[in-house]
């Protein structure tokens, strides 16, 4: 089963390079560990150390699990709205971040196919979300400096806790 990287990981902060197609296995270990972490709506894999623009998600749970590559947002909606987000990466951890309701999107599938579709309300926020991560950017960057720092400090002070407990760094 892949691995999520620490939240601390410098690879966490870094710009995903254009993915290369087919992108079979990479979609495949991105959808294992999203199924195994029972409560992710969505996972990027920079989230597993790969720096390839690619992420999956869940329109919602009736649907498949969509796989998403090199995305663009071609247009985001004026109208926003703020809700607590989760992230895979920081466990336990709910931040408020105000995200565009619809957004128009371009992708290409894990075959390299063209897939062009509009998005409302939580999959509008799951893929904003997830783009976020090809970016570099996460929940904890939407937080004013110094909440930011706290959050940072009680992740830190988790993954220290866990390395004296002999469990390893899990996320
Ligand atoms: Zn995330």
């Amino acid at each position: 089963m892949p691995l999520l990287i620490p939240f601390n990981d410098i690879r966490l902060t870094q710009v995903s390079a254009r993915a290369t197609l087919p992108a079979h296995a990479l979609a495949q270990d991105l959808c294992d560990a999203l199924r195994s972490s029972k409560t992710g709506a969505g996972l990027a894999a920079p989230q597993l150390g790969i720096l390839e623009a690619v992420f999956v998600f869940w329109p919602n749970r009736q649907e498949p699990v969509r796989v998403v590559c090199n995305p663009r947002i071609l247009s985001r909606s004026a109208q926003t709205e703020v809700a607590e987000e989760g992230c895979l990466s920081f466990p336990n951890t709910y931040i408020p971040v105000e995200r565009s309701k619809q957004i128009e999107v371009e992708y290409q599938d894990a075959e390299g196919g063209t897939v062009h579709g509009t998005l409302n309300d939580f999959a509008a926020r799951v893929f904003q979300h997830e783009y976020d991560h090809l970016q570099g950017v996460t929940i904890v960057d939407k937080l004013p400096p110094h909440q930011r720092e706290q959050v940072l400090a009680a992740h830190a002070k988790r993954l220290r806790k866990a390395g004296r407990m002999g469990k390893g760094a899990h996320a």
